[in-house]
């Protein structure tokens, strides 16, 4: 990193943005427009991804490097929603997009935390830094949004409720820390696939309602990992297991083990187990590596803070 003068515009500019959890997912029947209809309560872990944007000679262009877990599965061109990210802020805000970024990468690849999302987030906090466009977080929110329906969580991080596609976010109320582990296989499923898959076993009823998750919502407000576990819910979970029927084995040995809740997280393969503290979360990935159902497992705590910049 760089050092630069105060006033000086930075040079590199190093974002945080985390990984998700969908504490409920709540699916609704496919739509005209081929979207799903959601309510779904995020919870920000402290699984997260490091996003470097460096700025480069004028007409340079855009370039993409990735380190971390599974980096070799990430694309590095205009696929990647960093990328991606970079390139819709440049044309928002009617600058060139000449800057090299880098990912290291701490989120599971494809599994259904929500990686991706969380760079073009953090792609997004830091070109606005680096290009000194100063974007309102509302502009910030709208392109995140253009990018995917998971893109305005990792901007806002916390624990939040997502309606519409799940881009529309009202921060929900949580009280102390939770600890989770997360069993992670190296075969992602795809999000598409597995909506897909929803459609032809599940459908899904025209309506979802969040007060379905009263109880959900009133053990975070009190802190209560027991309450919580009881009302983790996800409507996708069918289809994932339908899709990879050998995670039926991940849930069952979290279970065993005491976990207050076990679920697929968001689309899948990735399971996540609710523990009552940071040994207990340690206990469940060590039975889920002991009985061979994970390529591998982490321990995390949750709710964390969405997109913000560590150094420029
Ligand atoms: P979500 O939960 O938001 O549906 P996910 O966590 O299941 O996503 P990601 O890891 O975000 O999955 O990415 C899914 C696919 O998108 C990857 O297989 C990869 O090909 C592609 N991709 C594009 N950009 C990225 C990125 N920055 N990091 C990881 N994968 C990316």
């Amino acid at each position: 990193m760089s050092p630069h003068l105060s006033a000086a515009p930075p040079v590199s500019v190093r974002v945080r943005a985390p990984g998700k959890v969908n504490l409920s997912l709540r699916v609704g029947a496919r739509q005209e427009d081929g979207y799903h209809p959601l309510v779904t309560i995020f919870q920000a872990v402290s699984l997260v991804e490091e996003v470097t944007a460096t700025l480069e000679t004028p007409g340079a262009g855009l370039s993409l490097t990735v380190s971390g877990a599974q980096a070799e599965r990430v694309p590095v061109d205009e696929t990647n929603l960093a990328w991606r990210a970079a390139e819709s802020l440049a044309r928002y805000a009617g600058v060139d997009a000449d800057v090299r970024l880098h990912i290291h990468k701490g989120v599971p690849v494809a599994g259904g935390m929500a990686g991706g999302s969380a760079d073009a987030a953090a792609a997004l906090v830091a070109c606005d830094l680096l290009w000194e466009t100063g974007l309102s977080r509302a502009e910030l929110s709208d392109l995140a949004a253009g990018l995917g329906s998971d893109v305005p969580f990792g901007l806002v991080g916390h624990t939040a409720v997502g309606t519409g596609r799940g881009h529309l976010l009202t921060p929900a109320m949580a009280r102390g820390e939770f600890h989770w582990a997360f069993a992670v296989r190296d075969e992602g499923l795809s999000t598409a696939k597995v909506f897909q898959t929803f459609d032809e076993v599940v459908g899904g009823t025209p309506d979802v309602e969040l007060s379905d998750d009263t109880e959900l919502m009133q053990a975070l407000r009190a802190g209560d990992p027991v309450g919580l576990g009881r009302a983790l819910h996800n409507d996708l979970e069918a289809a994932a297991l339908a899709m990879a029927p050998e995670l039926g084995r991940t849930l069952e040995v979290a279970h065993e083990v005491g976990a207050l809740g076990v679920i697929v997280s968001g689309s899948g393969p990735t399971v996540a187990a609710l523990a009552r503290s940071r040994q207990h979360a340690l206990a469940i990935a060590a039975s889920w590596t002991a009985a061979g159902v994970a390529d591998s497992v982490h321990c995390a705590t949750g709710p964390t803070s969405g997109a913000r910049v560590l150094a420029s």
